[in-house]
């Protein structure tokens, strides 16, 4: 369990208020082990939490560099927490991602950096995501 002071120092460094929905939200995401959709942030929440507040709550952990967005093959965006030195602007230099297509679970996979690519005169990337997918550790055959 991440320790209440951890949550408080994390937040007031990205310059956000402390609030119990920040401070909760913050909590479900830095101690999970691969990225969640918002209606599954929002199931790990006390029931009483409000979901506006909660994608409010996503958007402003995004904007600060808090969390990034998973985006895979399909519509459903997932959140995952960022590595502490990532920043807003941080983001573009990121990481891998990994979907197990036995548990649909998409991993962080913060010790693989994207491999640089060479693009053609012209082309500006302005977001990079990198998606692999096959079995992951706790899917292996034993
Ligand atoms: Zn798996
Ligand atoms: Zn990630």
């Amino acid at each position: 369990m991440t320790s209440p002071d951890r949550l408080a120092q994390t937040l007031s460094k990205h310059g956000l208020r402390q609030t119990p929905v920040r401070k909760a939200v913050l909590q479900v995401l830095s101690e999970a082990t691969y990225a969640l959709s918002g209606g599954e942030i929002e199931q790990l929440l006390p029931p009483d939490t409000d979901r506006i507040t909660l994608y409010r709550t996503l958007k402003s952990f995004e904007e600060s560099g808090l969390i990034h967005r998973v985006i895979d093959a399909s519509d459903i965006i997932r959140y995952a927490s960022c590595s502490i030195e990532c920043s807003a602007q941080a983001h573009f230099d990121n990481h891998v991602h990994f979907k197990c297509t036995a548990c649909q679970h998409i991993f962080c996979l913060n010790q693989v950096a994207i491999p640089a690519v060479t693009l053609p005169a012209k082309f500006e990337a302005q977001t990079r995501d990198y998606l692999l997918s096959g079995t992951c550790r706790e899917c292996q055959p034993s």
